[in-house]
């Protein structure tokens, strides 16, 4: 393997709330060959911040998984759920510039609101000024306001008015527990990531990250997000839609699978070959541009 020696720093962040499914498997495949093509770097980061959806056995599962298919990642693994001092200290930042405040809504008493383009409610701004008399703060919300705007390496421009879409956002939860949005951003910065490839899932969080860096002083990655993968009916592949794992296939046809849901066009002649080879096509012929936005129904013994 060449020894990685560009300023490429990616990584590839599963939550542990499962086996790895096909979606999750292009994802990691994405990020990995566009560091490797970059002869960068690739971390790997167990986000198991959300404890109440951490699955017990699910992370060591991850790991037996990507083992099974060759990934190699560099440094440490990191966990998010050792690293809540560092999550701390961004938010005391935060609370010290006046950037974060307490709020003591309920999500009952938001239930009205429009929904974001991510499915959460856009937050009116209640607490914004001061808790309401008699209220305790619950949350920390973060003053969200201006435009976003990114280019995308595979979605194209993107323009977010974050007033608009989510408002002011949580960074921590009213359970006491750092919101991903806040624990993304702090691990993406210690870690000096560079590039953020995933799926498109995360696309309507990635204006709140870019804002929320700025908030902190830090850079912003480049970011390319990936088409997802949709069983039939057009839901994206996930445990609520009972995703098979992709331990139930040979590697070697799941890569091969991966690597075509990308747009990579590997020849037939890899159907049999072994999976070191399969890679060593992957890294060399990685294109970025071939990679279609549009999500994609996948074959029906992935889902
Ligand atoms: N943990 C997230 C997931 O599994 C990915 C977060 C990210 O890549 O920024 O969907």
């Amino acid at each position: 393997m060449t020894s990685p020696t560009s300023g490429y720093i990616g990584r590839f962040a599963p939550s542990p709330s499962g086996s790895l499914h096909f979606g999750s498997l292009v994802a990691a495949v994405g990020s990995f060959l566009d560091a490797r093509a970059h002869e960068g770097r690739w971390l790997l980061r167990i986000e198991d911040v959300d404890t109440p959806r951490t699955v017990a056995g699910a992370a060591e599962g991850i790991l037996a998984t990507l083992a099974r298919f060759g990934f190699e990642w560099d440094g440490e693994l990191v966990w998010q759920s050792r690293r809540t001092a560092a999550y701390e200290a961004a938010l005391d930042t935060l609370k010290a510039a006046g950037l974060a405040y307490p709020c003591a809504c309920t999500r009952r008493e938001l239930a009205d609101q429009p929904l974001a383009r991510d499915g959460s409610r856009r937050y009116p701004g209640t607490c914004r000024h001061g808790l309401p008399p008699g209220r305790e703060g619950r949350a920390w919300r973060v003053r969200a306001e201006g435009v976003i705007r990114f280019d995308d390496a595979v979605q194209g421009e993107q323009v977010t008015d974050l007033a608009a879409d989510a408002g002011d956002y949580v960074v921590r939860r009213a359970d006491g527990l750092f919101a991903y949005q806040l624990a993304v951003v702090v691990d993406d910065a210690d870690a000096g990531v560079t590039h953020v490839v995933r799926g498109a899932d995360l696309l309507d969080s990635t204006a709140r990250q870019i804002h929320l860096l700025g908030l902190l002083g830090k850079p912003a990655p480049a970011y390319a997000h990936l088409p997802l993968a949709t069983n039939a009916a057009g839901e994206k592949l996930s445990k609520q839609t009972l995703a098979r794992a992709v331990d139930e296939h040979p590697p070697q046809a799941a890569l091969l699978a991966a690597l075509r849901f990308l747009g990579q066009n590997p020849p037939d002649m890899l159907a049999r070959a072994p999976l070191a080879e399969i890679w060593q096509w992957a890294q060399s012929h990685w294109s970025i541009a071939a990679v279609p936005h549009r999500h994609q129904a996948v074959a029906s013994g992935f889902f």
